[in-house]
């Protein structure tokens, strides 16, 4: 801690400073968010990013709602392809079918979102800083002094508000102390071609061997190509998780041409703190990731939003302290503390599921009363209600929730 404030004030004593109202590092869907809704506010905000393109090197599958494209203020020209639906597999053969023909997710450009979304940060006024990588910050009087490295000086900033939107490893947690997430899941992803992939249907792949702990997926892109993924959570290296994965699903894997292998870490969401005087986490900073799925792109655009709303009461009252701050975490409970404490719940559901399990499982939601409920209310943004119907509705699925959890999550 002494050593970091030194280390700041070193580089403050050498190089020229900038005082900004926010700064926000990470220029991915949270900070450009971020960054957009407080510089509509008409204050200075500066969006750092440590690379040179925005959105490279790309780490996601961009599978998405709609609901995320209204909330981003984009419109679909980002859209690459629309999915009815998903196959899930367990380990035995079992096969079973969601969707009821609707467009229920769309694919997007990710790299496209991310700059689309800079771009409309620096429209409504922020400035972008590419290439410039945070180092380390420490609370001074008024704010929060950051070191900066570019092209390969470093300079010192200063602003009053700082926002860690710098991802899964952020540095402004750690430097500010404000911990990071308890559980990492560690995902793989390839774009590439798949022989005979249906064009509407996400395939999910379950099962212990394959993916402990988590799953295995493809998303179709069209005319044949697809982009799959791996996710690990048991200390399973992921390169040794997709070697098992391509022997156990050979048959659904067959012809199988890749690009790059690109990775990257989900941060499980689990109770954090989000902001201390001057400092806000939002996104993958914050572990607002949804526990079920590893989702994080809608949650990291509505917690921008409201983050960026509680930045503007406070910069116009110039109270960043926590508790004035704290306006953002309580709206952000308000929105998503019941889905993603249940989510959370279901997590460890599913972290103690056996391979027969995730077969009767599947059993269990293919029977037409829970598929009707899942075909009509299924959300992926908010899948909490729908298992709430389901387990009202189908007593046997006590038998999976009753032992790890003990205090339902039904009643909360
Ligand atoms: C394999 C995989 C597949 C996924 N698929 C999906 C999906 O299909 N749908 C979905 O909704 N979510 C998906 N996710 C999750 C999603 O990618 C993240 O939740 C989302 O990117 C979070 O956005 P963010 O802005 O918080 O963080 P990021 O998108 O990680 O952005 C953080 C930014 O901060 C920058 N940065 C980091 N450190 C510094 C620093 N020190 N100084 C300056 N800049 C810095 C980074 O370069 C980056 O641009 C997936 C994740 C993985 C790993």
């Amino acid at each position: 801690m002494f050593f970091s404030s030194l280390l700041v004030s070193w580089y403050a004593m050498g190089m020229g400073e900038e005082r900004y109202d926010a700064i926000v590092v990470g220029a991915g869907p949270a900070g450009s968010a971020a960054a957009r809704g407080i510089a509509q506010g008409g204050f200075r905000v500066l969006l750092l990013e440590e690379h040179t393109q925005i959105g490279v090197p790309l780490h996601c599958s961009g599978l998405v709602t709609p609901r995320t494209l209204e909330e981003a203020g984009l419109d679909n020209g980002l859209v690459l392809n629309r999915v009815v639906g998903a196959h899930i597999y367990a380990p035995s053969g079992r096969r079973l079918t969601l969707g009821n023909g609707l467009p229920r997710a769309l694919v997007i450009d990710r790299v496209g979102l991310d700059r689309a979304l800079a771009e409309s940060a620096q429209e409504s006024g922020a400035e972008l800083m590419t290439g410039g990588r945070l180092l380390d910050a420490h609370r001074e009087k008024g704010g929060v002094a950051l070191a900066v490295r570019r092209k390969d000086a470093v300079q010192t900033l200063r602003t009053r508000l700082l926002i860690g939107a710098d991802g899964a490893h952020s540095r402004v947690a750690r430097a500010m102390g404000m911990g990071g997430p308890v559980e990492r899941v560690l995902g793989l992803g390839a774009e590439g071609l798949l022989p005979g992939a249906d064009r509407e249907h996400v395939q999910v792949f379950v099962g212990n061997a394959v993916a402990p702990g988590w799953f295995a997926w493809t998303i179709p892109l069209g005319n044949g190509r697809v982009r799959l993924g791996i996710g690990a959570s048991r200390r399973v290296k992921p390169l040794a998780a997709t070697r098992l994965f391509f022997d156990a699903y050979a048959r659904h894997l067959g012809g199988w041409q890749q690009g790059r292998w690109t990775g990257g870490v989900i941060p499980i969401w689990s109770k954090r703190v989000t902001v201390k005087d001057n400092v806000m986490l939002v996104g993958d900073a914050a572990g607002q990731v949804k526990p079920t799925s590893g989702g994080g792109i809608y949650p990291s655009l509505v917690s921008a939003r409201l983050a960026s709303q509680a930045a503007r009461v406070a910069l116009t009252a110039d109270d960043l302290s926590e508790r004035s701050l704290r306006a953002y975490p309580v709206a952000w409970d308000k929105t998503f503390g019941r889905e993603f404490r249940r989510g959370a719940d279901l997590r460890r559901v599913y972290k103690t599921m056996t391979d027969e399990d995730f077969d009767r499982l599947l059993r269990i939601f293919g029977a037409k009363p829970l598929l009707s409920i899942i075909n009509r209310h299924g959300d992926i943004d908010y899948p909490g209600g729908m298992f709430r119907r389901m387990a009202g509705a189908t007593p046997a699925l006590w038998a999976f929730v009753r032992g790890p959890l003990r205090y339902g999550w039904l009643w909360r």
